[in-house]
């Protein structure tokens, strides 16, 4: 299925000439008057070797002046709800109006990338007013004139950076049908595709959240902290089940969806049940979700439970920040115990032989952030990928980090690498080094990354044997010592060069 682009405006600004422009046939209907009926139309753009959908919302059917925006708002939502982007248009040459303002909120809440489409700008001179729109609060702005086409493919180029790429899941046909052949010809088959829509600093726009743990760790203080430190809550919206709310939080130009955040406020009655729900919703939450915050309580270090629910965040192929909370509290019985110790060390040596202090021993050690991390590491063996953060939900102390960092990690999710770049990397790895038996060897042909989110590699092989475990790990090593992915899993796949897999 294409991907969707929604135009959404009011009356008479210029959407169905803008539409009928992108599709570049004369199927919708224009006209100046106001009362004119229609439906939502559909139409598909080719751009940049892509097929894109096209819904123009269509025109307003009451002359009721009281009625238009609410009619605004149905036809909007009804295209919103399918679109992967929005473009909203306003006439150039006329004054915002209240029903803009709202529509611009409404397009907002949604999270979805939205671009301004400021039409009627028939000359190079009139661009400056363009500016003035950006009181709407969107980010991307655009003078363009439907009707002259000017601006319109400085628009679409910018559109068709933030969709879904075309191969996100599966590896394209090319691939498959040129698997036999000389890995020097898919590379010039996959080449031009990725270099021309520059996936690489693809923005994801709206970066979801699931914030899981154990109970009692601060998942509901870290929320807390999170949506009302940022300077713009955009407000609750409704997920996708009737007790699911999401919080969006806007940062500057990005936007944060913090998944059901009713569910992470959500405490259970009794202990056991508190805990078979902190699993469950773990699991719940992250299947909506990119990004992962993983919340341990500082002062009781990684337990079974955590490494049980990280167990799952791993196996997600989500991203995962490791947060270990409550660091006011470690670094405040660190400061207690030395103090005692100095009071009486023998009693402090003493006090080491009961299995209660000696933990809290081992916090006074632990009050040092780069041993801790070295616990968590050591306990959290599997997310070795994962940033480990400290911070202090309830004093706020360093959860400022934290938004920069989820960006940071949604960024590297989506991260591609051309096949060109990742062919040239194989051929420095100096695989004699991985710890493999002979026997297990392989020649790697060639590689490919076939999708983002989790980056997932695709290596043409010269047998048909499964990857040795230490070397994939190597692989996986010197992948990430050369493109970073931090925080994200990453997945490696082998295909012989010969046969089906
Ligand atoms: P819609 O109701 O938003 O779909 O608006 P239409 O596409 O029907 O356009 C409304 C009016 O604005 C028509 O008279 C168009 O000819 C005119 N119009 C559309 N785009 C432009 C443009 O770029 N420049 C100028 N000057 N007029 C335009
Ligand atoms: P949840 O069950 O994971 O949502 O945990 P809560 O957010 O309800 O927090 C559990 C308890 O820990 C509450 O009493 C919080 O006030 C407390 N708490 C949370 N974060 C911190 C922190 O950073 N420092 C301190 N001292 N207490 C915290």
């Amino acid at each position: 299925m294409s991907p969707t682009i929604a135009i959404v405006g009011r009356p008479n600004v210029g959407k169905s000439t803008l539409f009928n422009r992108l599709i570049g046939s004369r199927r919708a209907i224009v006209g100046d008057e106001p009362g004119i009926t229609r439906d939502r139309l559909y139409g598909v753009a080719h751009w940049l070797g892509r097929d894109l959908r096209i819904v123009d919302t269509g025109g307003i059917v009451p002359e009721d002046k009281e009625v238009i925006p609410a009619e605004i708002f149905r036809q909007a939502k009804v295209a919103l709800a399918e679109a992967d982007a929005i473009v909203m248009v306003v006439d150039g040459r006329s004054e915002l109006a209240a029903p803009d303002m709202e529509l611009s909120r409404l397009l907002l809440k949604t999270g979805k990338p939205l671009f301004l489409a400021v039409n009627k700008i028939d000359t190079l001179e009139l661009e400056p007013m363009a500016e003035s729109y950006r009181t709407l609060g969107i980010r991307e702005v655009f003078p363009v004139s439907a009707e002259h086409s000017n601006g319109v493919a400085e628009l679409l180029d910018e559109v068709i950076r933030v969709l879904p790429p075309p191969d996100d899941h599966e590896l394209p046909a090319t691939v498959e049908t040129s698997a036999s052949e000389a890995g020097q010809q898919v590379e010039a088959e996959y080449e031009p595709d990725a270099a021309e829509l520059d996936l690489r600093e693809t923005p994801s726009f709206e970066v979801k959240v699931a914030i899981i743990g154990r109970p009692n760790v601060g998942k509901s203080t870290l929320l807390n902290r999170l949506t009302g430190s940022a300077r713009a809550i955009v407000s609750p919206i409704p997920g996708t089940t009737r007790d699911a709310v999401d919080e969006l939080v806007r940062n500057e130009d990005r936007l944060y969806r913090f998944i059901d955040t009713a569910g992470i406020r959500r405490k259970g009655r009794t202990e056991q049940m508190a805990e078979k729900l902190s699993v469950v919703m773990a699991r719940k939450h992250m299947e909506a979700a990119d990004v992962t915050l993983l919340v341990i309580d500082g002062l009781e270090g990684v337990t079974a439970l955590d490494a049980n629910i990280a167990g799952y965040a791993h196996e997600s192929g989500r991203s995962v920040i490791v947060v270990v909370n409550k660091w006011d509290l470690v670094v405040e019985r660190a400061r207690q115990l030395k103090q005692k110790e100095e009071k009486s060390a023998t009693s402090a040596r003493r006090a080491a032989n009961t299995p209660r202090r000696a933990a809290a021993q081992d916090l006074r050690i632990v009050a040092d952030q780069a041993a801790y991390e070295r616990h968590v590491r050591e306990q959290l063996k599997f997310l070795g990928y994962a940033p480990v953060v400290f911070v202090s939900a309830a004093t706020g102390r360093h959860t400022e980090k934290l938004l920069p960092l989820i960006d940071e990690v949604a960024r590297e999710r989506r991260k591609r690498i051309a096949t060109g770049e990742m062919n040239r990397f194989l051929k420095n790895v100096d695989f004699e080094r991985a710890p493999v038996p002979f026997s297990k060897r392989v020649r790697i042909l060639y590689m490919t990354q076939a999708a983002v989110a989790p980056p997932t590699f695709v290596l043409f092989t010269d047998r048909d044997v499964k990857l040795h475990f230490s070397y994939e790990r190597y692989l996986e090593n010197q992948i990430r010592r050369a493109f970073g992915f931090v925080g994200t899993p990453i997945r490696i796949k082998v295909r012989p060069r010969r046969g089906k897999l």
